[in-house]
């Protein structure tokens, strides 16, 4: 398989070809078909596998399909969270890359030791996709609900082993309580980890709806 036999936005393949992605790893393989027909998953996916390009690409086609009608507004439509700012800056530098030269597409970086009125007001401008740390994301999830949740319906959690390992675990569930209480249609959950222990599976039953289990 090649990413140019894939149907993507327009200039998409371009820039995916850009970053040096031809075709897709093994993670990538099993995750975009599944995460484009709507499933929840729950994939054990190390790092260098590939696996951010996995969860960004299904969000950028996706989210980029909603933001032609809305014509930029009315988001963000993807919320993806990750333990770190690093990781975050990271994640956000590559989804910056892949939607180089798309229309009505931005990304937020919602974490700590940024102003939260910077943030807020990104938010306002209107963004598709938001990444995020917990801490920050849930005091915005507390304090501007309608400006983050509203219309988001795809959540991706990023290395949960190391949330937890990290003390974020009741963060964690009370986002994902939260956010599948207050976004208007299903919720769409996928939670990526390094390996999947007993509590991330019991967890994963829990909070995610008829998922599929991916590993590599
Ligand atoms: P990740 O597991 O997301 O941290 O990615 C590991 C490394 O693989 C990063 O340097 C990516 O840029 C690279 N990578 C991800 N997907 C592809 C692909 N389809 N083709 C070539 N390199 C890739």
């Amino acid at each position: 398989t090649k990413f140019e036999h894939c149907k993507l936005p327009p200039k998409m393949t371009d820039n995916l070809q850009q970053v040096g992605y031809l075709q897709p790893t093994e993670i990538q393989m099993q995750v975009i078909p599944t995460v484009l027909v709507g499933r929840d998953i729950l994939a054990s996916a190390q790092t260098g596998s590939g696996k951010t390009a996995a969860f960004l690409i299904p969000i950028i086609i996706h989210t980029w399909t909603i933001s032609q009608f809305r014509e930029g507004k009315g988001g963000p439509y993807a919320i993806i969270m990750a333990p770190t700012r690093e990781l975050c800056s990271q994640i956000e530098a590559l989804a910056k890359k892949m939607i180089t030269g798309l229309q009505n597409m931005k990304t937020a970086l919602i974490v700590g030791g940024i102003p939260i009125s910077n943030q807020i007001h990104r938010l306002k401008k209107g963004v598709q996709i938001v990444i995020a740390t917990p801490g920050r994301l849930l005091d915005i999830m507390n304090q501007y609900e309608e400006l983050i949740m509203t219309n988001n319906h795809m959540f991706v959690i990023d290395e949960v082993d190391m949330m937890f390992k990290m003390g974020f675990e009741n963060q964690v569930n009370e986002i994902i309580e939260k956010m599948t209480s207050s976004s208007k249609g299903r919720l769409q959950i996928l939670m990526f980890s390094a390996t999947i222990p007993d509590n991330i599976e019991k967890q994963a039953n829990l909070l995610l709806h008829d998922h599929i289990k991916i590993t590599v």
